[in-house]
């Protein structure tokens, strides 16, 4: 059988002004944020002024992870132990996992054909539990209807955090993603848009917000020493008042990541030109329903998800056992059997979720996703998805039996 011989998960080599960056840092010893030499602003401090200025936002802090930044964007919202916090019911589990971190209990909220956040449902939900927080994801780069997903928000004085691990460089009606809640959180893990291998990034124009997170993050007294953050004398009682919750990121990383961010609208051009082959040719495949995406959305296209609708749980099964087959891992997340990263709420049995979510159970059952690393090219595409299609074919056509009992259709 012919096979696909590329990787779905590996991305670019770091560049070499990123890698000369690196070396730079490691010779000089200095690899602490806040280890920095006479007149030295360090390459923490300027990654995050670079990323509020990205987005047009006045403060940035960069941090440990994604997680770690959702984390700390609900503690310095004000989040008290045993707060209620809305989420959507299609996200990744980091995201469940920052609400517990920080002491809440997340209410999940049901999700639309296009996998964006129902906010209709989310009104309901609002309603039932008195929450005051929403951590919206933009779950695999699908931006929802943000006019009514901030109104809902609103209307019931629920603070906005928005999770973009899947959109740095993504906008809606023009306005960068990141900022239409009162926080962003961004995530540079090795299979998001920069790539330091872990890290994190918050950005936020309110400065309250900022002072706790900047002190959160574990500044220490050493705040003076950020450039997109409030002024030092600004923080007199905060100083004093926020817990130091250890999870800098430092120098290293900052420095490969700068070179990244200047280069991100490239990428994203990159990105939009697999996607877009991608996308085209699989209107060709058999069964497949494309997700439609709204014209307001500026969307970075580094995966591609589409559904399979009416289609048994037993053939989709055999069409992703055929595509891994062909070296395609597409991932379905109606498989019985969380593997791999998980993304489906019915995997986090700690968050006792009670609200029914009829179109997150209907939508998952039937929903596939692929990454589209960089270093694969539009012929890659044609390649991909003429091995679907040929799998397709068989799963539909010639019926094997299951080679994995656990994997079918309940
Ligand atoms: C990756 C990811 C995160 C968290 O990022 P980490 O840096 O890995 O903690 C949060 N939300 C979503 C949707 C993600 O994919």
């Amino acid at each position: 059988m012919r096979r696909f011989a590329k990787s779905v998960t590996q991305q670019e080599a770091i560049g070499d002004d990123a890698i000369a960056s690196a070396v730079a840092v490691l010779q000089s010893g200095r690899l602490h944020r806040y280890n920095l030499a006479e007149g030295e602003a360090g390459e923490t401090a300027l990654l995050e002024s670079e990323f509020a200025a990205s987005l047009g936002v006045d403060y940035a802090l960069a941090c440990a992870s994604g997680g770690y930044a959702l984390q700390l964007a609900l503690r310095a919202c004000g989040l008290a132990a045993g707060d209620k916090v809305l989420c959507n019911a299609f996200t990744l589990s980091p995201v469940p996992g920052s609400i517990v971190a920080a002491g809440g209990e997340a209410v999940l909220v049901d999700i639309l054909d296009d996998t964006t956040v129902d906010s209709a449902d989310l009104d309901r939900a609002a309603r039932e539990s008195g929450a005051r927080f929403f951590v919206l994801s933009h779950m695999r780069g699908h931006i929802g209807d943000m006019d009514a997903i901030v109104a809902v928000c609103e209307s019931h004085g629920i603070v906005l955090i928005e999770d973009c691990a899947h959109t740095m460089g993504a906008a809606y009606r023009g306005r960068p993603s990141g900022t239409f809640g009162k926080v962003g959180c961004f995530s540079t893990q090795t299979y998001k848009h920069i790539n330091s291998g872990e890290g994190g990034l918050l950005a936020t124009s309110d400065a309250d917000v900022m002072r706790r997170a900047v002190i959160l993050s574990g500044s220490y007294m050493l705040y003076d020493r950020h450039l997109a953050a409030p002024a030092p004398e600004s923080f007199a009682e905060t100083r004093l008042l926020t817990p130091n919750m250890s999870g800098r990121m430092d120098n290293l990383r900052a420095a490969i990541l700068r070179p990244q961010l200047a280069e991100l609208e490239r990428r994203k051009a990159r990105w939009n030109v697999l996607y877009e082959r991608m996308e085209k040719r699989l209107a060709d495949v058999p069964n497949v329903q494309r997700i439609a995406r709204p014209v307001e959305e500026d969307f970075v296209g580094s995966s591609i998800q589409f559904r399979l609708p009416g289609v048994a749980g037993d053939v989709i099964s055999r069409f992703v056992e055929g595509c891994e087959a062909r070296g395609i891992p597409l991932k379905w997340y109606g498989k019985p059997v969380p593997e791999d990263y998980t993304s489906r709420y019915d995997s986090w049995g700690y968050l006792a979720n009670t609200r029914s979510l009829p179109a997150a159970d209907r939508v998952l059952a039937t929903l596939c996703d692929l990454r589209l690393p960089l270093t694969f090219d539009q012929a890659d595409c044609d390649d991909i998805v003429a091995l679907m299609s040929a799998a397709m074919d068989e799963a539909v056509q010639h019926p094997q039996p299951l080679s994995d009992r656990t994997f079918g259709s309940s």
